[in-house]
């Protein structure tokens, strides 16, 4: 059929003439109560395959920020970058999203990053609940790894009477990070609000101190599993990189908090980075090699499943989600 412009609008035309019945029957129909908008969103979980390993991304929630949390934050720029990015800008806010991520090798059945508590936000505190709708039994769970313990990492580790919600697993995590939210120095040394912060996580990995693993720079921990430090939002903040067969994802954790902003300013922190300028550097150089070397990468938040690939154009970088893929 030779589909020219003018058989185009010919068959254009065609539309009023099929749309008018159709409205005719839904006046018809008037005895059908309207249909209820269902006001929620469908369950956070989505599956994701790197070679034989499966990863399941669970989502715990979103939060707005105050925008003062941003280092670096410029409320022109930051609007430009917003609307870029085809996101809703509010003035003086930031939207964060929180994701963890269970990694089943085969052998291993590993929780990374447990969300944060609801008492943090109302709107946060989901993973527990999308854990469960992506069919998974706590006490399957062999290993709760930690990319850094900040409160909005550590959310779901206790069950409703203080103890381990994970009753089966042991605690990895870096001893950087272990020694600094639990020496008493550091504590100290902390103004007041980060204090109430390190008191949280505390409170949290306590019940697991008896079945903790601590490890030291890159290392295989399971098998494609390896840990890549990337210091600077705090001393022992680590990503884990996964490798089966020909494929890998990098799941970096922190190196982005708000994908609106820091994608087009990499040079922006937030104000819980314990060395901003490191923090700053290893995002660069993480972005960098991200979009030189095409890799799959998944961030804590980054919008769910938060997993994709980082293009570079000019002195910025775009994030591009991954392709759906079946399970
Ligand atoms: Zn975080």
């Amino acid at each position: 059929m030779d589909l020219t412009k003018r058989s185009l609008l010919k068959g254009l035309a065609v539309i009023p003439a099929l749309a008018a019945p159709a409205l005719m029957l839904t006046s018809a129909s008037k005895a059908i109560a309207q249909p209820a908008m269902a006001g929620a969103q469908v369950p956070g979980y989505y599956r994701y395959r790197v070679g034989e390993i499966e990863v399941t991304a669970l989502l715990d929630g979103y939060t707005a920020m105050p925008s003062g949390f941003v280092i670096g934050y410029n409320e022109d720029t930051a609007r430009e970058a917003t609307a870029k990015s085809y996101r809703r800008f509010t003035p003086g806010m930031v939207n964060i999203p929180v994701n963890g991520y269970v990694i089943n090798t085969g052998s291993n059945l590993i929780l990374l990053d447990a969300g944060a508590p609801s008492l943090v936000s109302p709107t946060l505190g989901g993973l527990t609940g999308n854990l469960a709708a992506a069919g998974f039994n706590p006490a399957d769970i062999d290993t709760v790894l930690f990319t850094h313990l900040h409160p909005d990492h550590i959310g779901a580790l206790l069950n409703a009477e203080g103890g381990k919600a994970f009753p089966n697993a042991t605690l990895i995590c870096s001893e950087a990070d272990w020694g600094f939210t639990h020496s008493d120095e550091v504590r100290m040394a902390s103004p007041e609000e980060f204090r109430g912060m390190i008191d949280l996580v505390r409170q949290f990995v306590a019940p697991y101190t008896d079945s903790k693993d601590l490890f030291t720079g890159e290392k295989e921990l399971f098998t494609g599993i390896t840990s890549v430090p990337l210091p600077g939002h705090t001393p022992g903040h680590t990503g884990y990189a996964i490798h089966s067969g020909s494929e890998s994802l990098l799941i970096w954790g922190d190196v982005i908090h708000f994908s609106a902003l820091q994608f087009a300013n990499p040079g922006w922190g937030v104000v819980f980075d314990t060395d901003p300028v490191m923090a700053a550097k290893t995002r660069s150089a993480m972005l960098d090699r991200a979009s030189a070397d095409r890799m799959a990468v998944a961030g804590m938040h980054i919008d769910f499943p938060g997993i994709g690939y980082v293009e570079k154009s000019g002195d910025a970088y775009q994030h591009i989600n991954a392709p759906w893929m079946p399970a």
